[in-house]
């Protein structure tokens, strides 16, 4: 374990030590306090993990591309003193977080008042005065990456780049050039059309566009002035005489549906259609295009009292429906997002980009533990178990009390610890790697390990003062 942290601060001089060295010193500390036999705090609290293997996301592999930024400079070093004082711009090289959005930080388009705080204390505002990476990963979307991060920004008081940020159809980009004419679903208005284009998609057709090639397609949809002007014209865009001469080669909902009848009825008569010919009807009902969902959380956080319905309803209203009027067919589709691992496996991609970019750990191994704080047991807490089932570092799962996850029941995929903010779930991730790696107390250019009872105590998130004995840190 490792924590970027000097292993010697000569009093009054700037430090100019690299993250790997700082490493080695904690590396050291902690195989001292290994060689103790330390327990890690709160692991008696730990919940049995419930694992259960993902459904059936087609595996997603991508590249994604952040700006290039230069790591912060290391700030001069103060003088060592007695309790610990906290040294501002380390950086935390071997954990760091992820984060769920709604439920966790947002709620109803506005921030939970303890997601502010949570970001400052990852930004150095802890009692070590370290910085710790995080990203987002949010089953959420129907924006640009960039317009999210935006709102992000403002309601977090923070700078959020799309370096740092996955919405449920970042991962549908690799899959543009894959597909000719595809349906896009959901979203305001044009925004999912201007989305998928924007990730390479080359025909994007939006039921909007079915609808006004044919009216009598949802009997009790009609088209505002806006949307039917917005709507292209299929037969003309096609250069085809009739609809079923448009093949819809792969489905697409992007975003949560606005309008669910219509959506319905059209992602069905396409999924019945011959090999996915407008207007047509198979007789055989298995020769639809593949259906793509951008996650599959039947419930979200929203400003309602009670979680509302999302995408994952709809799949599965899609998929009984099917079967319903097909005598008996099953309909196979396929949905990204959390609990998917490939979807955690983009985001350590992610993270590994954005730490050596924003933070410059270029040279650190991927880090030891990434803290994955979520509301949603099925999504988040079922993936970040999944993945660290999977995974060669440890995704350590943290269920916060702010979204769906109902206080006082029993969640069907259980955390490694539960608390009630995000703020608490900061606050305990950073806590719990402090205990692990021992104090960064040094006494006379050395590193020092804590023993038991000041353990115990940073690991509460008290602050002591300590004083030396026998090569150990104790309380004073
Ligand atoms: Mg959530």
């Amino acid at each position: 374990m490792s924590l970027s942290v000097p292993p010697q601060r000569p009093s009054m001089c700037p430090r100019q030590m690299s993250s790997s060295s700082f490493a080695d010193a904690f590396d050291d500390a902690r195989r001292k306090l290994d060689a103790m036999g330390v327990q890690e705090p709160g692991e008696d609290e730990v919940l049995s993990p419930s694992l259960s293997s993902s459904s059936s996301a087609t595996d997603v592999s991508a590249t994604y591309s952040v700006p290039a930024e230069s790591p912060s400079p290391l700030s001069p070093a103060t003088p060592t003193t007695v309790p610990i004082t906290p040294m501002v711009e380390d950086v935390a090289d071997n954990f760091a977080f992820a984060f769920d959005i709604d439920g966790v930080l947002i709620r109803g388009g506005r921030p939970i008042p303890e997601a502010v705080e949570a970001m400052k204390v990852l930004n150095g505002e802890n009692e070590w005065g370290v910085k710790v990476p995080y990203i987002f990963l949010t089953n959420g979307g129907g924006k640009f990456e960039t317009e999210r991060c935006r709102d992000l920004s403002q309601q977090l008081e923070i700078d959020v780049s799309p370096g740092q940020f996955i919405c449920g159809h970042t991962p549908m980009r690799e899959f543009a050039d894959r597909y000719g004419t595809v349906l896009v679903v959901g979203g305001e208005g044009e925004k999912c059309r201007d989305v998928a284009e924007s990730y390479g998609f080359r025909d994007v057709v939006t039921p909007g566009d079915i609808l006004k090639a044919n009216a009598h397609t949802a009997p009790f949809r009609k088209l505002t002035e806006a949307e039917h002007a917005n709507s292209r014209d299929l037969l003309a865009r096609h250069g085809a005489e009739k609809l079923s001469d448009i093949v819809i080669e792969a489905i697409f909902v992007f975003a949560d549906s606005r309008d669910w009848a219509s959506d319905l009825q059209i992602i069905l008569d396409i999924a019945q259609s011959k090999g996915g010919r407008l207007e047509t009807r198979s007789e055989t009902f298995d020769e639809g295009p593949p259906i793509y969902f951008s996650h599959n959380d039947v419930l979200w956080s929203a400003a309602h009292e009670h979680a509302r319905l999302g995408m994952g309803a709809l799949r599965r209203i899609v998929e009984t429906v099917f079967e319903d009027t097909t005598g008996g067919k099953k309909l196979k589709t396929h949905a990204f997002g959390k609990p998917q691992v490939s979807t955690f496996e983009f985001a350590t991609r992610l993270l590994q980009q954005w730490r050596a970019t924003q933070h410059g750990l270029r040279q650190t191994k991927p880090p030891a533990t990434v803290y994955f704080v979520g509301d949603t047991p099925e999504s988040d807490i079922r993936g970040t178990n999944a993945m660290d089932a999977i995974s060669e570092n440890e995704w350590y799962s943290i269920l916060v009390k702010t979204g769906v996850y109902q206080p006082g029941t029993e969640p069907k995929y259980k955390p490694r610890k539960l608390v009630d903010t995000v703020l608490d779930a900061v606050n305990h991730g950073i806590r719990r790697e402090m205990s692990r790696l021992g104090s960064r107390k040094e006494a006379g250019g050395r590193m020092l390990p804590l023993d038991d009872a000041a353990l115990k105590a940073v690991g509460e998130g008290r602050t002591p003062e300590f004083e030396v004995q026998d090569n150990f840190l104790t309380m004073a």
